[in-house]
């Protein structure tokens, strides 16, 4: 993957799908997140990836944010299109600065935003990761009959 990220020059307010998503995240992020929710009615998409992600960033008051040393706000994982993906809300000085949705395997297919219903957490992962592994010796002790 390339360190420098290609993408396009945008200027739109927020989708419904990013605003709904964006929601959930300051409800579902660090304790502080909330106090982000009033920045939504006037969070302006200036940067679109062109990877082929969903990742945007935003502009403060017709200005870009500066989006190095962000701060992450909320960090979950969810399924798009069949594809497990991360997703990252950052925060920069206050203001909302940037929303990153990668594929965790690291395809350069197309795919969009996450539904909802489809984000879990880390711990999801694990419990999820966990159920895997003990599946895996009883699969062993029916091979060794
Ligand atoms: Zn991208």
């Amino acid at each position: 993957m390339n360190d420098v990220k290609r993408g396009e020059s945008q200027h739109r307010p927020i989708t419904v799908k990013e605003r709904s998503l964006i929601d959930w995240l300051l409800r579902h992020g660090n304790p502080s997140s909330e106090q982000f929710l009033e920045q939504l009615d006037s969070l302006v998409v200036v940067w679109k990836c062109s990877c082929g992600c969903p990742t945007v960033n935003f502009a403060r008051e017709g200005k870009p944010v500066p989006h190095e040393a962000e701060h992450i706000l909320a960090d979950y994982l969810a399924t798009v299109d069949g594809e497990d993906v991360g997703i990252i809300l950052f925060q920069k000085e206050g203001r909302l600065s940037s929303l990153e949705v990668y594929s965790q395997a690291g395809t350069d297919k197309v795919f969009g935003l996450p539904e909802i219903e489809t984000i879990y957490s880390y711990e999801e992962l694990a419990e999820r990761q966990s159920k895997r592994n003990l599946r895996r010796p009883t699969r062993h002790l029916i091979c060794a009959i």
